[in-house]
């Protein structure tokens, strides 16, 4: 099935506020909230729809790219899988609007039972990271080595968080770490699961804490990642390198480590998407007369044939000589700019001849069109 806009699936308008945005969400989300379509699922997936489409238009910098490219844009926001609830980043902004707790219950408890709420809510925490990378790496994509400070698993305890290994389960949570606990909310009484009180969360009792730990489990450390960078990324994008990131606690799962995508600034050549442009500069004669010129290109140099009568500023276009696009065999265009240079340190000979071809300028030969001695006259009249 295609995808739907965003816009339409929020039912906004393409100049829509944030406020607006926001509202419409808010509005969609209490009318497909799972505790309201008992767990229906087809409510389900226009709530998670809602909320793909909210996480995007409530972003700048992902609106700006969706409201260019559309859903084309997006390949690759959301780690390349698509949008998972990991990726929903406004759990909390709707927590103090009288909006009362609902990703708290979605996020912490029952959503439709997919998530166990204890290994959710111990989620190791992502990490964040950029590598800066050159033209020439983003038209081959890399593997690239970077060392990262992370929460691992403890040593001196094996992670488990005790020092003689007496860990019980907690009587009361079983081990969930969170308890049910029944409350008023916009939707009338309902269950909601709230943080253990005897484990404080843990679903465990540890009797003696590791000392090297306290009782967490998990030290900071540095350890080193491998990131595969594919070839035409883009500044702005993203990897997520799944379960690389702190470790989680209680037996919740690792985080993620997110590689931001930095580019840095070419000597020749500027990027725009997948094409690469750039200035050539040639000489007075080279224009008039014609040349070949050798141009540089990201894998080498390539030739280019510049016709007799050549202006400043003509621009030639090398087709597939740009970079790749992302998990295609695609290549953007290079664009070259050639500049006329006027020379500005003459020898004698060179001044001769120059002063040999002023004399022609009488004919104005080497100006353009008549047309446009016309429109000057006209100007200065
Ligand atoms: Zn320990
Ligand atoms: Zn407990």
């Amino acid at each position: 099935m295609a995808k739907r806009d965003f816009y339409e699936v929020l039912g906004v308008d393409k100049s829509a506020s944030e406020s607006e945005i926001k509202k419409a969400y808010r509005k969609l989300a209490m009318k497909y909230h799972p505790d309201k379509n008992n767990d229906d699922k087809e409510a389900e997936e226009k709530f998670k729809e809602a909320s793909e489409a909210y996480e995007v238009l409530s972003d700048k910098d992902k609106k700006q790219r969706y409201d260019q490219y559309g859903h084309a844009g997006m390949e690759g926001a959301f780690g390349g899988h698509g949008f998972t609830w990991d990726d929903f980043t406004h759990a909390g902004d709707f927590s103090d609007d009288g909006f009362g707790g609902i990703f708290e219950h979605l996020f912490g408890g029952s959503f439709s039972g997919r998530r166990g709420s204890s290994r959710q809510r111990n989620r190791g925490e992502d990490l964040q990271i950029s590598l800066s990378l050159s033209l020439e790496e983003v038209n081959t994509g890399i593997e690239k080595k970077s060392k990262i400070g992370v929460k691992d698993s403890c040593d001196a305890c094996n992670g488990t968080g005790s020092e003689d290994g007496n860990v019980k389960t907690c009587t009361q949570c079983h081990g969930s770490g969170r308890v049910m606990q029944m409350t008023r909310s916009l939707f009338g009484q309902m269950q909601t699961a709230v943080v253990c009180p005897t484990c404080h969360g843990e679903g465990k009792v540890i009797k003696n804490r590791c000392k090297k730990c306290s009782g967490e489990g998990r030290v900071s450390t540095h350890k080193t990642i491998n990131v595969k960078i594919p070839a035409g990324i883009q500044e702005g994008q993203y990897i997520r390198l799944r379960g690389e990131g702190n470790r989680g606690l209680n037996g919740g799962t690792n985080g993620d480590i997110l590689v931001h995508v930095k580019e840095k600034e070419h000597d020749i050549f500027k990027r725009q998407e997948a094409d690469l442009i750039c200035e050539f500069p040639i000489s007075f004669s080279q224009a008039g007369l014609g040349a070949e010129i050798k141009c540089p290109t990201l894998g080498g140099k390539v030739k280019i044939k510049v016709p007799a009568g050549t202006q400043s500023g003509k621009v030639f276009r090398l087709r597939s000589q740009g970079l790749p696009h992302v998990n295609s065999t695609y290549r953007g265009d290079l664009y070259v700019k050639v500049i006329v240079i006027t020379p500005t340190k003459l020898n004698s000979t060179e001044r001769e001849l120059l002063s040999k071809l002023a004399e022609f300028d009488e004919d104005k030969k080497f100006y353009p069109s008549k047309g446009f001695f016309n429109k000057l006259r006209h100007f200065f009249a």
